[in-house]
């Protein structure tokens, strides 16, 4: 049987010419803590479109920790901040503060999530306010008591403008004033018909 050619298990041992590299585990993605009083960026390039950046230290937001790819881990840059203690390697799970950070990052990313999905559903309820409705008419009833039977497509944003009315009863709208009535803990906005007295009918 022909000998392996396979390169020898044992990796050549880490270069520790650069500062800091020593302290940097390889292979994941990093939990680093911004330890200054004051934000930090990180950034790969001088266009700086890939950058990290941290809030201060204790962000109440808990934007002082952030997770740093494995991209920066051989930047020169890192390495530095890493090894003045600027930017410190947490692990999450032995660290309570950083455990706390990152409930804090959860918390503010679900808060600001549930602010955009309100907002999404009043904008929608605003939409869906100009629905047509059907409003029965406030015209007296033909055959003389109550009400008239008939409906009328009113859209929903519209419906307090004027007083709902058939076609028969539509040159009525002038006798009508409006009211605020509480039903179920709502104001809804009702019709009341002024009548007019002879005098003033005369008038007009
Ligand atoms: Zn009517």
């Amino acid at each position: 049987m022909p000998e392996t050619l396979a390169p020898a298990a044992t990796a050549p041992a880490p270069a520790h010419s650069i500062p800091g590299m020593a302290l940097v585990p390889t292979g994941a993605p990093l939990l680093c803590r911004n330890t200054i009083d004051g934000p930090l960026i990180l950034s790969l390039d001088p266009k700086g479109s890939d950058f990290i950046e941290w809030q201060a230290a204790g962000d109440s937001n808990g934007g002082d920790v952030q997770i740093v790819p494995e991209s920066f881990h051989k930047n020169v840059a890192f390495l530095r901040i890493v090894q003045r203690g600027i930017i410190i390697i947490e692990n999450a799970e032995d660290n309570p503060s950083v455990a706390l950070a990152l409930g804090k990052q959860n918390a503010a990313w679900a808060n600001r999530n549930s602010v955009q999905q309100a907002e999404a559903e009043a904008s929608i309820s605003r939409e869906s306010n100009n629905d047509l409705i059907e409003m029965q008419c406030v015209g007296p009833n033909p055959r003389g008591q109550g009400a008239c039977e008939n409906t009328i497509p009113v859209r929903e944003m519209q419906k307090n403008d004027k007083p709902p009315l058939c076609n028969t009863h539509e040159d009525l709208a002038p006798q009508y004033v409006p009211y605020d009535e509480t039903v179920n803990g709502k104001i809804v906005k009702k019709w009341s018909r002024v009548q007019m007295t002879q005098r003033e009918r005369q008038q007009s």
